[in-house]
């Protein structure tokens, strides 16, 4: 049975010094019923791989080349993820979206590359305000999912983690409600249902502005399977906490 999964984004944030207290505390501290990680800088991954040695936390990247190897000038591959043991990759975060012009097809062969190296590729989607404001969640959802379907047969679909994160939630201290929430989670895990094998088994993750206060209201929803935080992780307390909520949505289901 699938456990809930916890994932920390630390987007570019952090320094050797900074980073070896957060590790060191999460992997202390964090619950054993569910599974923790951490999506760390590139350049950190080795710091991320020693210090949770041995640590029930996992570790993985926050974007990945959709290449496998060549003149790919400042690309990081899957296969290079794997070197350092990284379990997860998040890929078509509405930041790389957005201010990197990914989009839909690149984000579905980026997943591809992943799971092709047995990593599991964490998917971002989500809709923007004004998306929303016109009605537009549902058919935004579904054009970011259909695109998974170009590169991804039944089987790789069911090995994904597919993270829904509005884009006016991130970042804004402004969490979309559990009503909202949970709406858009069934909507994927239906999705799911009609594309891809083992789709009860999928975890379906929500992103924006969770909090401790806040986590275990969206973590105990029908279909949440955990969450994935950005700010709240770079504060390891916030993390441990938010980390625990998830434990005891656990418990009650
Ligand atoms: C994110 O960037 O994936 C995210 C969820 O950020 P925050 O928790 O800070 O809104």
């Amino acid at each position: 049975m699938k456990s809930k999964l916890v994932v920390g984004n630390w987007k570019m944030n952090g320094d050797r010094v900074r980073n070896q207290a957060l590790l060191d505390k999460v992997s202390r501290h964090s619950p054993a019923q569910v599974e923790c990680a951490v999506c760390v800088p590139f350049p950190y991954l080795a710091q991320a791989q020693e210090a949770l040695a041995g640590s029930p936390v996992a570790f993985g990247a926050q974007d990945v080349s959709e290449f496998t190897e060549g003149a790919y000038t400042g690309e990081v591959s899957a296969g290079m993820l794997r070197d350092f043991a990284c379990r997860y990759a998040i890929v078509g975060h509405s930041e790389r979206r957005m201010l990197f012009g990914e989009d839909d097809a690149l984000v579905a062969r980026k997943a591809a590359a992943v799971l092709r190296v047995g990593l599991v590729p964490i998917v971002c989607v989500g809709e923007s305000l004004a998306e929303r404001e016109a009605g537009r969640v549902e058919a935004v959802l579904q054009r970011q999912l259909d695109a998974l379907v170009q590169h991804l047969a039944s089987d790789m679909l069911g090995q994904l983690v597919v993270a829904y994160e509005p884009v006016w939630a991130i970042g804004t201290g402004r969490a979309a409600s559990p009503e909202q929430v949970q709406a858009v989670l069934g909507f994927i895990r239906q999705w799911l249902r009609e594309h891809a094998d083992s789709a009860d088994e999928v975890r379906i993750l929500y992103g924006g502005s969770v909090k401790p206060d806040t986590a275990l209201e969206l973590f105990a929803l029908p279909d949440s399977d955990g969450g994935l935080i950005g700010g709240a992780s770079l504060v390891a307390d916030q993390f441990i906490e938010i980390c625990e909520a998830a434990a005891i949505a656990s418990q009650s289901e």
